[in-house]
């Protein structure tokens, strides 16, 4: 069959190019995060970037639209994680080509454009094509869509035959629990006889949703009429929309004539490379455990890619758990294709290759995403094969038991040891016919849970509020004042908001003001201190937090007594001016690090307190000292320059349009606020060099930065990167105690301050040719007794400053160790010594004792006279030096151990 156009990046651009000659906007594909919304973890459809204009809470800058979004469907509603590699065509990610109508065209316009799309513009048989629409539900409420099936029959021409009605299940399309909705119009393709995959099903009946692989879905459309809402209740929206989505992936295989996605120009270049750097061959069959572990690494590959881009980096919960989860799968099936070594990041450049003309966004970050990889599987490959051991075992196991199943006890081991995610032991169990007990393992992992929050609960006085309607805190002062006349309208303490009575003493709690200067932690800038105050008393705030509109002045009354109602005044400490400084010279970081670095750097994440501020970025590598030297030094520049900063509240697109930097998984409004740097007046915020989505308050002017230097740089996980910084105040204090540092070392040193590093390097060079010395002393003359001991005086105990000579040397002539005893005295001037070493069987021990020390009743006779018989021996002689003899050399340590003792209480005692 010759279909009119065949590349995969040709049908994305004729998708698109036929909707823009139908006046529809095209609006990029939004991340595969999504920002705003909590209720998805990743887009799962092009509609959700447009699921509050469904809603009526944002109205349109166009009518109509059209693009092709990023999807991944790993969770919730839509997960088709299961099906990914068994059959050929359901992908983690793809790519969903759409058009929507905002209120303006419906049913008609929409079937009519897709049919003459897939039938003129791109040549398929009409013969092949069947349409499917709702045929309505009775627990909503709802009728058949006879409106969509009439017009299937006049504005195409389809054979009428051919357009079925199929219940909610097919063809009533959901977002998710709740949310937009309506009822669909489906397209499938019959793909011919031989592609089903069910003809040794007994009673089989090929047809369209008979879950056969010869019928497949090619492009949906949703006629969008209803809100479903936390009740599961369908609201009408009052208003029509227009959302349809087709796979790219099956409308490629279909015009390239294929029998599988995978077999086309998306993934066959990547499973080209997956072969040659496994050695294996693809064949392209299903149910071919070979050929499915190629299908299901391409796959993965892919959504790693896109997913991690767009900032879901592996981790253990939300968004990171699923990301983790699949490339632990992909990983496993590596091993299938004998990898036992990091492979998969190998991939990432063939992906970016496929994929970087339609998303420049994967080119741009392609280091940061390998890097992500390669050491999350080389930290998973540690125990992946002890685990699939692990498994291997558990599962034999549990194929000679009655009920074929795993027991939740070794899954929870393979998850809690081995880092086995609970669906990668089910699809291995799966493959070997076996079942797991999640149930077991859910108990054990919520009695982890349970152990954990045990661990970690706290007082936190937040726990009760979330059904609470809270009074709202008019806060804009935090930009401009630092003190403000306020009045008290409640506070929350352990049982909840109180909005009326006598703020308690002595307990913490949170404050409600009507308004105030104080500024809530957010954005990586910590919440303010400062003191609350009346003549009726004082309240001390430790730190502000908000919750909704609400802030909260979190500490206690100092002093008096204070009631809801009474008029008071808010003073923010003078901390603030610092964290300012600090709050505006992790902007200019940014932007210095983007401009030595490139754009790879993408903040993580930040904090900004009075102290120091710290700044975390995406960066495959450790930066080398010249690129930071060169960051500090455009900093400082800038701070030289005195520079303004100002801000503006506007539109988030138009802040977009700008290029303002956002972080990434930020949850913004449709209004944002935008800091800018180097732009005289607001008006002119286009021209400051710096933009930031930012709601920190920051210096009027870089001036008062007073100074900027890095103190540290470290890693913090893969690709992310963490600098610590100093400005103002902080950086004063770091830079005289550095300087009272080098004053001490030039004191001691005798040298000036300049020459303090050549002294040392000096000493460090006499120091390593003096040990060397001393080395080949020891051994051209037997053991240097004299060199021993002296290690003994350096290493020894001081008890009011004398010391406490004790240890075994090497075998040596007593004369020899006589000697060394009397230059430990002198050496250490006040000392009680006992050394010992053994000769053959022979042990000798000699104690020793400064004139000083005999005052204190300490004898080096005595001493011996009691350790001796520990080596099985006798001796005695003077107070200032005495010696014996023994027979039992295993004994020396403990007998020199008690000569310790035996000091140091006399020392001590006095
Ligand atoms: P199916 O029943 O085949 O799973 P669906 O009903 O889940 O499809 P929709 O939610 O209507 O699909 O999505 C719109 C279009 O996106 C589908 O018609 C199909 O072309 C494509 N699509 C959906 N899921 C996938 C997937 N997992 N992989 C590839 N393409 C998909
Ligand atoms: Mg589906």
């Amino acid at each position: 069959m010759k279909h009119k156009v065949s590349s995969a990046a040709q049908i994305r651009s004729s998708f698109i190019d036929f909707f823009k000659s139908k006046d529809h906007e095209f609006i990029p594909s939004s991340p595969i995060v999504p920002i705003k919304d909590q209720t998805l973890l990743f887009a799962n459809a092009g509609m959700n970037q447009f699921k509050d204009i469904f809603l009526g809470l944002v109205s349109p800058e166009y009518r109509r639209a059209v693009n092709s979004q990023k999807c991944l469907r790993v969770s919730g509603k839509h997960n088709d994680l299961e099906e990914v590699g068994k059959d050929t065509y359901h992908h983690t990610f793809f790519e969903m080509l759409g058009n929507w109508s905002f209120d303006d065209y419906f049913k008609a316009e929409a079937i009519e454009w897709a049919w003459e799309l897939l039938t003129k513009v791109w040549g398929i048989e009409p013969g092949r094509l069947w349409a499917t629409v709702f045929a309505g539900e009775k627990a909503d409420g709802l009728p058949k869509d006879e409106e969509a099936a009439k017009l299937w029959t006049k504005v195409t021409s389809i054979s009428p035959d051919r357009v079925l009605a199929f219940s909610r299940k097919d063809n009533f399309w959901e977002m998710g629990d709740t949310g937009p909705c309506g009822p669909c119009s489906e397209i499938h393709i019959d793909l011919g006889p031989d592609m089903c995959d069910k003809k040794d099903v007994p009673g089989h009946c090929c047809a369209v949703n008979a879950g056969c692989s010869r019928f497949i879905e090619l492009w949906n459309l949703v006629f969008i009429q209803y809100n479903r809402t936390e009740n599961g209740k369908l609201l009408s929206l009052g208003a029509k929309y227009v959302d349809t989505g087709a796979g790219l992936e099956r409308i490629s295989a279909v015009l390239q004539n294929k029998r599988s996605n995978y077999d086309t120009d998306l993934f066959m270049p990547v499973i080209d490379r997956i072969s040659e750097v496994t050695g294996h061959k693809y064949t392209s069959r299903l149910g071919n455990k070979t050929d499915n572990a190629f299908r299901v690494i391409a796959d993965h590959i892919r959504t790693l890619v896109f997913a991690i881009t767009d900032g879901a980096t592996p981790s253990n919960e939300g968004r990171g758990y699923v990301i983790r989860r699949i490339l632990r799968r992909a990983s496993r099936y590596a091993r299938e294709l004998g990898m036992h070594e990091p492979f998969i990041y190998k991939l990432v450049p063939i992906v970016v290759d496929v994929m970087a003309d339609a998303f420049g966004e994967v080119r741009e970050r392609a280091d940061f995403v390998s890097t992500v990889i390669e050491s999350e599987e080389a930290g998973f490959g540690r125990t992946l094969d002890r685990g699939i051991e692990i498994f291997t075992a558990a599962a034999d196991r549990a194929g000679q038991a009655a009920d074929k199943t795993i027991s939740g006890e070794d899954a929870f081991q393979l998850y809690d040891t081995y880092g086995f995610p609970l669906d990668l032991t089910q699809l291995m169990a799966n493959e070997r016919g076996l079942k797991v007990d999640t149930v077991k393992f859910e108990e054990l992992m919520e009695e982890q849970r349970q152990r954990a929050r045990a661990a970690q609960k706290n007082d936190s006085m937040m726990l009760t509020l979330a059904d609470t309607e809270l009074p709202i805190t008019e806060d804009m002062h935090k930009y401009h004042l630092d003190t403000c006349d306020s009045v008290i309208t409640g506070w929350i303490d352990n049982e909840g908001f109180k909005a009326k009575g006598r703020i308690p003493v002595n307990t913490k709690i949170g404050l409600i003001l009507d308004k105030t200067c104080f500024y809530a932690e957010a954005g990586g800038q910590v919440g303010d201190c400062g003191i609350i105050k009346s003549d009726k008393g004082q309240f001390i705030v430790e730190s502000t937090t908000k919750i909704a509109n609400c802030v909260l002045h979190q500490g206690r009354m100092a002093e008096g007594a204070f009631d809801v109602g009474d008029k008071v005044k808010a003073v923010v400490s003078k901390d603030r001016d610092s964290i300012k400084k600090n709050h505006t010279a992790t902007h200019l970081l940014q932007w210095a690090l983007q401009d030595v670095l490139g754009k790879t750097v993408a903040q993580q994440g930040s904090f900004v307190g009075p102290d120091y501020l710290r700044f975390d970025f995406t960066y495959p590598k450790a930066p080398g000292p010249e690129e930071l030297k060169e960051a500090e030094r455009k900093v400082r520049e800038k701070i030289a320059e005195d520079l303004p900063v100002t801000w503006v509240v506007i539109p988030k697109e138009q802040a977009q349009k700008l290029g303002a930097m956002a972080l990434f998984g930020e949850k913004y409004g449709s209004e944002v606020r935008v800091v800018g740097i180097g732009a005289e007046s607001e008006n002119g915020i286009s021209e400051a060099f710096s933009r930031e989505f930012c709601g920190g308050t920051h210096v009027d002017r870089l001036g008062s930065i007073g100074g900027f230097k890095i103190i540290k740089e470290e890693s913090i996980s893969a690709g992310i990167r963490r600098i610590t910084a100093l400005t103002g105040q902080g950086l004063a204090g770091y830079l005289e105690q550095r300087s009272d540092i080098i004053d001490s070392l030039s004191q001691m040193l005798k040298v000036p301050a300049e020459a303090v590093s050549n002294r040392v390097e000096q000493l460090l060079a006499e120091n390593k040719r003096l040990s060397k010395e001393l080395k080949t002393v020891g051994t051209s003359s037997g053991p240097d007794t004299m060199a021993e001991a002296q290690v003994l005086l350096q290493q020894c105990e001081k008890i009011d400053g004398a010391h406490v000579i004790v240890g075994q040397i090497s075998n040596t002539p007593i004369e020899q160790a006589r000697e060394a005893v009397d230059m430990l005295k002198k050496k250490a001037k006040s000392a009680a010594i006992a050394l010992g070493f053994a000769d053959g069987d022979k042990v000798t021990l000699l104690t020793g004792v400064t004139d000083d020390l005999l005052k204190k009743g300490l004898k080096a006779g005595d001493v011996v006279r009691i350790i001796a018989p520990i080596v099985d021996g006798g001796g005695g002689g003077r107070p200032q030096m005495a010696q014996a003899g023994g027979k039992n050399p295993s004994k020396i340590q403990e007998a020199l151990a008690k000569a310790a003792e035996i000091i140091k209480e006399k020392l001590v005692r006095r």
